[in-house]
């Protein structure tokens, strides 16, 4: 599947996918302007035309984004390479909402009418944390 940032400069290639996961919590909240909406990626992902500006959020992942529009590309997970990438940058695609991640960091103001599974970040933790 194919996307681009706001500008069309940058353009996102990646496997198709299909589940669509939103993340409540606080930093998603406050890079997004809201929960973020994304597809699980891996290493494959490809970025042409302009190089994504990056920001390292934590000490395990890296945020990226479109240094002339800001539109935001990927959240990177540096143990496993994966990209978690904004599912808005796809336009056409079959999505479905099947998870919902850091539900105790959702703000009362809003509640996704979507029936899916969620999981606090304790359990998000928990669940891909790398096994020792
Ligand atoms: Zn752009
Ligand atoms: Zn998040």
């Amino acid at each position: 599947m194919k996307g681009t940032c706001l500008c069309g400069s940058i353009e996102v290639v990646a496997d198709s996918q299909a589940d669509v996961a939103v993340c409540h919590c606080s930093m998603c909240r406050r890079w997004s302007g809201g929960p973020m909406f994304a597809v699980h990626c891996d290493s494959s992902v490809t970025f042409t035309g302009g190089e994504p500006a990056t920001y390292q959020s934590s000490d395990w992942a890296q945020r990226g984004f479109c240094p002339t529009c800001g539109t935001h590309l990927f959240y990177h997970l540096l143990p496993g390479d994966e990209y978690i990438i904004p599912a808005g940058l796809f336009q056409n695609e079959p999505f479905v909402l099947t998870s919902q991640i850091f539900i105790d960091e959702k703000p009362p103001y809003y509640d996704l009418k979507n029936q899916t599974p969620t999981l606090t970040g304790q359990e998000v933790f928990e669940k891909y944390a790398p096994k020792a």
